[in-house]
């Protein structure tokens, strides 16, 4: 055998990224694993034992790769995978996958969800599901699916948005007359971006111009390249209207499902998402969970957002009182004292002691964020139309003399054009934004602008603790602008760095691919894979960036707490010392 056919393998890595190395195309690896036993999707992570075998079929000579550490690339965990992180192998089992319906208004994602939930035979001496809690669960072949019953990716991406990811299979519904339409390309997007593999219902086969093969085409044009062209989509026709293909279409869910191995420890720690809630007159607030790890029973104590209680009724879809809702169980609940939102996380605590303490730090969090909100530039305009405010405050730093002056002389010719309000510069100076700055404002509720100059570390927390509203310009009739907009009430909401996280280098080591990677320990908060971050060294933040990854032993996670140690690996930065403090931070609008 030719030395030009050796391959080095990692330890593990991805269908996807085996495929490439293979020059073959992942349908292909994927049909080598089957016909090997193992089912695995491409976003699946194998080990090196498992590409190897694949290598070898391909004519290849493996050999594992050298490396002092391995980072390899997993990709951002799906939800329930996260959710299972602390579950040990052995306790997992099977659950119901859950699917979402997404697609282009009118293609029939209504429909279909109500085709599918007339296909349900269980509830048949009940009158089949009557009751719409939100989500429901049909069975196909002695197989439980959960489809969740509200249509369209805004509230999919919401309930992402919220760290909750109900979903493990997309169904994008797509009308096979009209077509891909925007949304059905947002939908495809929202889906891709979650990593949660995609179903096409080619819907309304009925129709006399239903063209499937135009449709097909442009399908693959998104990179939906269907199944029989070798693609990895699954494209099922239906007709929603006259029922036709929805068999084969729960078929090709339980075939995906059964590719992406959906599992779950029913004994583990009980957790999940809310799916919806709402008040009933005579029983309170009612809500809909979605168990996603655990079981959940009548009598536990439950924290649902900033709701909490102990369940005094478990009912299904028909209505029926259940004593016990398992992994990927849709469950209407009864006990607790508020309605939670949906995309809320829920999990079951040991006693009401706790959940008061979770809830009461949850909501003063959030109350103490809005009571130190102070003058933003763009409520200024409610309050002095309310009559609470007459002036504008502000803190203006520049980086020369000679920027200072004409920012402050235009200022002055904005209040002479301006009768009811007056832009007030309480101090003007040159340098960075200090946290006596800050303290300045805090106090005298004034807004800080600062042009072509940077915050200091300890401005930049304090701002953040007392609510002050920075902004920074490099462009003086921006800020000008600005001032002027927020006179007028014309100003978007700003967004404000808050930190989340800290962590110490403590070493630094090689790892593969030739980078380098901060051996750290979190001092404070949470890092979390992808958010952004400031190196600081001796208090001065010298690289502005992302983390790329992290890991804990060989293990990629998503994110590390207090108290953990991990390896960071930052994109487009490597000249890490020990020393150094990794700070975390999210962007969100100013008062949450
Ligand atoms: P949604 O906006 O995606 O939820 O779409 P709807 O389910 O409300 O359907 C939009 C329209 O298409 C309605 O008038 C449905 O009756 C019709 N429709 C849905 N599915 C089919 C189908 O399979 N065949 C035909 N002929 N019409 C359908």
């Amino acid at each position: 055998m030719g030395t030009d056919k050796i391959i080095q393998l990692p330890h593990s890595i991805t269908v996807r990224d085996l495929a490439a190395m293979l020059n073959a195309s992942a349908v292909q690896v994927i049909k080598i694993l089957m016909n090997n036993g193992v089912m695995a999707s491409i976003n699946q992570t194998i080990d090196f034992d498992t590409s190897a075998v694949v290598a070898t079929e391909l004519g290849f000579e493996p050999e594992l790769e050298k490396e002092e550490e391995l980072v390899e690339e997993l990709g951002e965990l799906p939800l329930w995978r996260r959710l299972i992180l602390g579950e040990s192998p052995e306790d997992l089992e099977n659950r119901p996958p859950v699917v979402t319906i997404l697609g282009h208004v009118d293609h029939g994602k209504t429909s279909l969800l109500d085709a599918i939930r007339h296909t349900d035979v269980a509830g048949g001496e009940e009158g089949g599901i009557t009751q719409h809690i939100g989500a429901y669960q049909v069975t196909h072949k002695n197989r439980p699916i959960t489809f969740l019953d509200t249509p369209g990716h805004a509230a999919f991406s919401s309930m992402r948005a919220r760290g909750a990811q109900g979903a493990d299979i997309v169904v994008l519904v797509v009308a096979a007359d009209d077509g891909v339409q925007p949304q059905t390309r947002e939908a495809a997007n929202h889906a891709k971006a979650a990593q949660v593999p995609i179903i096409v219902a080619l819907n309304k086969m009925d129709k006399a111009d239903a063209n499937p093969d135009f449709v097909k085409r442009q399908l693959a044009d998104i990179g939906l390249v269907p199944d029989e062209w070798n693609g990895d989509t699954f494209v099922v026709p239906v007709s929603a209207k006259t029922k036709k293909g929805l068999e084969d279409l729960l078929e090709t869910i339980n075939l995906v499902a059964d590719n992406i191995m959906i599992k779950a420890n029913p004994k583990g720690r009980t957790i999940g998402t809310v799916v919806e809630a709402s008040l009933d007159k005579t029983t309170g607030p009612m809500a809909t969970l979605l168990v996603q790890n655990g079981t959940l029973k009548v009598g536990d104590i439950v924290v649902a957002g900033e709701a909490y209680g102990k369940l005094k009724a478990l009912m299904d879809q028909y209505h029926k009182r259940v004593p016990k809702a398992y992994p990927s169980s849709p469950v209407r609940v009864m006990g607790l004292n508020t309605m939670p939102e949906a995309g809320d996380l829920f999990q079951v605590v040991a006693n009401e002691k706790e959940a008061r303490n979770i809830v009461a730090e949850r909501k003063a969090a959030r109350e103490l964020k809005q009571h130190s909100k102070r003058s933003t530039l763009e409520e200024l305009f409610s309050k002095v139309k309310s009559g609470e405010t007459k002036e504008l405050r502000l803190i203006l730093k520049a980086d020369v003399q000679g920027s200072l002056e004409p920012i402050q002389n235009e200022l002055e010719l904005l209040n002479k054009k301006q009768k009811d309000i007056t832009v007030n510069v309480l101090h003007a100076e040159t340098g960075n934004i200090s946290e006596s700055d800050v303290m300045l404002a805090a106090a005298s509720d004034a807004v800080i602008l600062g042009f072509d100059v940077d915050m200091d570390q300890g401005a930049r927390k304090v701002a953040e603790v007392e609510g002050v509203s920075i902004r920074l310009y490099k462009i003086i009739y921006r800020l000008l602008e600005d001032v002027e907009k927020a006179l007028k009430g014309l100003l978007e909401p700003e967004l404000v760095e808050k930190t989340i996280g800290k962590a110490n280098v403590i070493a630094i080591f090689k790892v593969s691919k030739g980078g380098t990677a901060a051996g750290c320990r979190i001092v404070s908060g949470e890092i979390r894979r992808n958010a952004l971050v400031h190196l600081i060294r001796n208090n001065v933040s010298v690289f502005d960036g992302e983390v790329y990854s992290i890991h804990r032993e060989k293990e990629e996670v998503r994110d590390v707490r207090e108290g953990m140690e991990c390896g960071i690996t930052l994109k487009g930065f490597e000249a890490f010392q020990v020393g150094d403090v990794i700070e975390c931070y999210v962007m969100e609008k100013f008062g949450g």
